[in-house]
């Protein structure tokens, strides 16, 4: 070696005696020849007595294959293990001892190893932050929009509901958003569109937020979306001027959820309800699962107002809510004890000299007698029945009853007997699978003829998807007549009629009663009837309360009425007599 390969090689020495890392020269059973400073720092608390004489004896309590790896090792050099990592078990004699190793070995020929050795307890201890940061965040992350799921939502919201507020300008608020029909999307086009469907309204959602120009800063939560179930999603806002905000900000996001969605290659129009919590400076500390639970109770009210809007909430829709709730429960006993009875009304022929036709039809309508509230009306109970699963238990009792009653009439009463018994069919019971059989074994356990039966649909329903067209087909099919009921109040209009498979239009109560006052009212009164009729449909007025504005609606050319006019809903023994009451009502 010349005097410039030895001055270098003297360099590498000492380079390599200084270097970080802990390098050991060993023998391949593990015998030391030469290590540096930083190799015996690493290896002295490990070796018992202080006996640094064989590196495999040293390690081997925490690593008892290396001799073995080595001896199996046949190539002549080459890297036997990199980054080999073995803990070090506690106690630990001293703070910040190393608690992880990591080894490298390297033969360097026969019969001689290089061994690396480093503390790599830092690294570890990083990487275990790391990944618990990501399991955190990976429970508190919706995995389909990417946004905070509920677990996430409830952690920012309980910062919301409590963090300290003392001026009026300094408000909070919860937005409850849930999709109208959301149901319709997942049976007409499958769980994979709804699940589209949902992306597709998160990335709305975040992107109406983000052009509002707030974002969040370290110490606020700003604005921010959240997914919180299946088809709900959450908008928290904080720091806001006014509670008025809020209310703005709800009306902005509603109007452009509410724009056409692509799925799939269809253009699909959805509606949004929404529920709005306000978190203000006089409220004290908010819990955030009273607070999601409110928004949710408001946006149920928003849902149950037909849609497509935002309820703020207050104290009395919690009343109201949990009154629902224990009439849930009372409902399951209400079935099996028998307390819902059926009421008919008449539906009666309007005749052009004025006569009535009472036979025409009776309308069943369900009732409850509850025995501490008393008698609770349908409109109160049928969307409990149906939020809980009991409609399709009630809509089958009511139609065995009914139809089993009209049989019974038709039996005493002949010819004066009603020809038509409507019944209300739910958009529960119209979305089960099997309903034609059912109804159908009902007709033939009651030896009802299915011509003289009228299921009643509302309009809302009759607008949904292709699952319902089929079932109304079926229905059809037994040879039973559809009506469409509440016609004005819904979605289809007179220039989607014909798309619907229905034998009658029932136009709302709305609309008779603004009759006689209002051109507007008779106009549409008129409309309806001639298109009903250019269609082959027969239309009902329902809800005649007054002779002008059954005037009116004779004169319109309506063929039936209902109403208060000629008879109120009426139990079974009393319907028989106002059937054969000898006074026939006129119209004049
Ligand atoms: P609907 O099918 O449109 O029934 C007509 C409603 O208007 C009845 O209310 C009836 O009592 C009321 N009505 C009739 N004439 C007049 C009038 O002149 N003035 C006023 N103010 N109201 C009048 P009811 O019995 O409370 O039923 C309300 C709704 O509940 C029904 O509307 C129907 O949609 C639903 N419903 C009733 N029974 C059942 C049922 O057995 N099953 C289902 N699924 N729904 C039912
Ligand atoms: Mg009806
Ligand atoms: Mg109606």
């Amino acid at each position: 070696m010349n005097s410039d390969a030895e001055a270098a090689y003297e360099a590498l020495i000492q380079f390599l005696y200084r270097a970080p890392v802990a390098l050991i020269q060993l023998q391949q059973e593990g015998a030391i020849e030469m290590m540096n400073p930083m190799a015996s720092q690493l290896l002295m608390p490990l070796a018992p007595h202080g006996d640094l004489t064989n590196l495999f004896s040293v390690l081997g309590p925490y690593a008892d294959d290396l001799q073995r790896l080595c001896a199996g090792f046949a190539a002549s050099h080459g890297v036997i293990c990199e980054g080999r990592r073995f803990n070090i078990p506690a106690p630990q004699p001293r703070a910040g001892a190393p608690t992880v190793l990591s080894l490298g070995l390297l033969k360097v020929d026969d019969g001689r190893l290089m061994a690396v050795l480093a503390d790599v307890t830092q690294e570890v201890a990083r990487e275990q932050r790391q990944l618990a940061s990501r399991l955190a965040s990976a429970a508190r992350v919706d995995g389909l929009t990417q946004l905070p799921n509920r677990a996430g939502a409830l952690a920012l919201l309980q910062r919301i509901g409590q963090r300290p507020r003392h001026a009026a300008d300094d408000a909070g608020a919860l937005l409850f958003i849930n999709l109208d029909r959301f149901r319709h999307i997942n049976d007409s086009y499958g769980n994979e569109a709804g699940d589209q469907m949902m992306v597709l309204v998160a990335e709305r959602l975040r992107s109406t937020l983000r052009a509002s120009g707030r974002s969040p800063g370290d110490d606020t939560v700003g604005e921010v979306a959240a997914r919180v179930g299946g088809d709900e999603f959450v908008v928290l806002l904080d720091r806001l001027a006014a509670p008025a905000v809020a209310e703005r900000i709800a009306a902005r996001l509603l109007d452009r959820l509410s724009k056409p969605y692509q799925l799939g290659g269809h253009e699909l129009a959805c509606s949004f309800s929404m529920g709005i919590v306000l978190v203000d400076a006089g409220m004290g500390d908010a819990d955030a699962d009273d607070l999601l639970r409110d928004a949710a109770i408001a946006m149920t009210v928003a849902k149950s107002d037909g849609g497509d809007r935002y309820v703020v909430f207050h104290q009395a829709m919690r009343d109201q809510a949990i009154q629902r709730g224990g009439l849930a429960a009372d409902l399951r006993n209400a079935v099996e004890r028998g307390e819902l009875f059926t009421v008919y009304q008449p539906v009666v022929g309007l005749q052009a000299d004025g006569q009535i036709d009472r036979a025409a039809g009776v309308e069943a309508l369900v009732r409850w007698r509850h025995p501490l509230r008393g008698l609770v009306g349908p409109v109160e109970f049928i969307g409990v029945a149906e939020e809980c699963g009991l409609i399709s238990a009630i809509g089958e009792q009511v139609l065995a009853v009914a139809c089993a009653d009209f049989v019974g009439w038709q039996r005493q009463l002949g010819a004066r007997a009603p020809r038509l018994l409507a019944v209300n069919l739910s958009r529960a019971q119209l979305a089960q699978p099997g309903l034609c059989d059912r109804v159908s074994a009902i007709l033939a356990a009651t030896g009802m003829s299915a011509e003289r039966l009228q299921l009643e649909i509302t309009e809302t329903l009759a607008a949904q998807g292709k699952d319902i067209q089929q079932q109304l087909l079926g229905l059809k099919a037994l040879g039973i007549k559809l009506a469409l009921d509440d016609f004005g109040t819904g979605y289809s209009s007179l220039s989607s009629l014909h798309l619907l498979p229905v034998d009658t239009v029932k136009i709302d109560r709305s609309f008779v009663s603004a009759a006689d006052t209002s051109r507007h009212h008779e106009v549409l009164i008129e409309a309806t009837v001639k298109v009903a009729r250019s269609l082959g449909m027969s239309t009902v007025a329902e809800g005649i309360e007054t002779v002008a504005q059954a005037a009116v609606v004779c004169r319109q050319g309506c063929d039936k009425g209902q109403g208060y006019l000629y008879s109120r809903p009426l139990e079974s023994a009393a319907l028989l007599a106002w059937l054969t009451a000898p006074e026939p009502v006129r119209t004049p």
